[in-house]
């Protein structure tokens, strides 16, 4: 039997990751009333700690502060004390990556080809992004170019999905910048952060009722009523009809939503004895590995950290990243052969634990973050806009600028509460 909540909510925002948490505190510094829905048992969402086993400063989810120059939660740890990494710089670039081949480093030749081959594609990326029709990713990267592997390993991790499923003009409205880090885990920070809040966990929402003056939200147990309903939740869940609404949603939210899948994006942390790496072994690697320099089969790429621990973070994006969560032990067996070619057997004998992601089959999330379809970019402002002065939307996905990411979230959280504000009858 439902019990009925009338208390008297002007706002229920249904999600408790980084964006239903930066629309509360919006929210809650203009005194609102107004309560967090959460379908799990914790906050933060896509920010996501590892198993104390292996270590809670690991992040499963994000984990790098992107943009680290206009990222506001560099500003908010800081406040609170929590130390923010500035010196490793813009990590991912192909000029600061540790180029592998076969475990050795990349002659200076191939280093320096690679190196020219990335500058070619970003500039038919930015002439592409000038023009009006909007393509694949792929139709502008050379699939016979002896460095296809490792240009669609970067890509597929950036953007969960194969290069030929992702437009182009979404994917290059995107600012490179700085990466920050927090060492003692950023879904460390976010559950501090957010945990002043006035959040029901467990409670998953089922069911949305819009059609009269206010709105009815349904859970397992329970239904709540407010003036206004703000979604934070995935696309994944979303799309997949796990919240009912009644009356169902206009077709153009619906398309918008469709138009912006998740893609997957998995994660491989392993712990190493202390001491096992330096200082200098810091950094991002790229190792690739096949018959010769020019005929590369496969790549892999990970980031070796030092503190708090030894440890190593591995990426697997796309198809791979699926597949890691129905045959994790294929994975460890690729991994074990590329790290003893890459470092020497010895090195397998000082892993000491390990933990992955599993975003595609995570229920409440569905997938690790969204992309657009080639030609459906504009589809963000469609999924942002709101319905009736009822429903509201944020998410990251509703960001254009800054989507599948952390700070994406943020500002989508903070812009939803000033538009919902704006809207509320003194
Ligand atoms: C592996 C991985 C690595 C990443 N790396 C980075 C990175 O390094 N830097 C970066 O900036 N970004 C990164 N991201 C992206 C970043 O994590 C997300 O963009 C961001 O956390 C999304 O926040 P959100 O609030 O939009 O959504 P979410 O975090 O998904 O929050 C939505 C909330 O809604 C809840 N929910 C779902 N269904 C219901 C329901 N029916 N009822 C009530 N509640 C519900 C969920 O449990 C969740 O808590 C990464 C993501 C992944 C998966």
């Amino acid at each position: 039997m439902l019990t009925h909540n009338n208390l008297n909510h002007e706002v229920i925002i249904v999600g408790a990751g980084i964006a239903g948490i930066a629309a509360s505190k919006v929210l809650s510094k203009k005194t609102i009333p107004h309560m967090i829905l959460e379908a799990s048992d914790r906050l933060g969402g896509r920010a996501k700690k590892a198993p104390d086993h292996f270590g809670s400063w690991f992040d499963l989810g994000c984990s790098y502060l992107h943009e680290g120059k206009i990222n506001p939660f560099v500003e908010i740890s800081e406040s609170t004390n929590t130390p923010v990494r500035k010196d490793v710089g813009d990590m991912f670039s192909l000029e600061k990556t540790n180029l592998l081949f076969n475990g050795v480093c990349l002659s200076e030749g191939m280093r320096k080809s690679i190196l020219k081959a990335d500058q070619m594609l970003k500039s038919k990326f930015s002439e592409a992004q000038r023009k009006t029709t909007d393509k694949a990713l792929s139709a502008y990267i050379e699939m016979d170019s002896p460095y296809y592997p490792i240009f669609s390993n970067l890509l597929i991790g950036l953007n969960g999905v194969e290069p030929n499923l992702v437009s182009l003009k979404d994917f290059t409205s995107v600012k490179e910048g700085q990466d920050y880090v927090i060492e003692s885990g950023l879904a460390n920070f976010i559950e501090k952060w957010g945990s002043d809040l006035n959040v029901k966990f467990n409670s998953p929402v089922s069911q949305v009722s819009w059609s009269g003056n206010q709105v009815c939200v349904e859970t397992k147990d329970s239904s709540f009523k407010s003036k206004k309903l703000l979604l934070t939740v995935s696309n994944g869940i979303l799309s997949s009809n796990q919240i009912k609404f009644l009356p169902e949603l206009p077709e153009y939210k619906v398309a918008a939503i469709r138009n912006l899948p998740m893609g997957t994006l998995n994660k491989v942390g392993l712990r190493f004895r202390d001491g096992t790496f330096q200082k200098n072994h810091e950094g991002w690697y790229v190792v690739c590995s096949g018959d010769s320099e020019i005929k590369i089969t496969s790549v892999i790429s990970f980031e070796i950290r030092t503190q708090p621990k030894n440890h190593m973070i591995i990426f697997f994006g796309g198809k791979e990243g699926k597949e890691l969560e129905l045959y994790p032990e294929n994975f460890f067996k690729k991994i074990r052969l590329m790290l003893s070619q890459t470092f020497g057997h010895d090195l397998l004998e000082s892993i000491t634990k390990f933990v992955t992601s599993s975003w595609a089959l995570d229920d409440y999330t569905l997938g690790s973050y969204s992309y657009a379809l080639p030609g459906k970019n504009k589809d963000r402002d469609l999924l942002r806009q709101s319905i009736e002065d009822k429903l509201f939307f944020a998410g990251e996905a509703t960001n254009k600028e800054h989507y599948a990411t952390c700070h994406g979230a943020y500002f989508s959280g903070v812009r939803a509460a000033k538009e919902i504000i704006s809207k509320l009858k003194p």
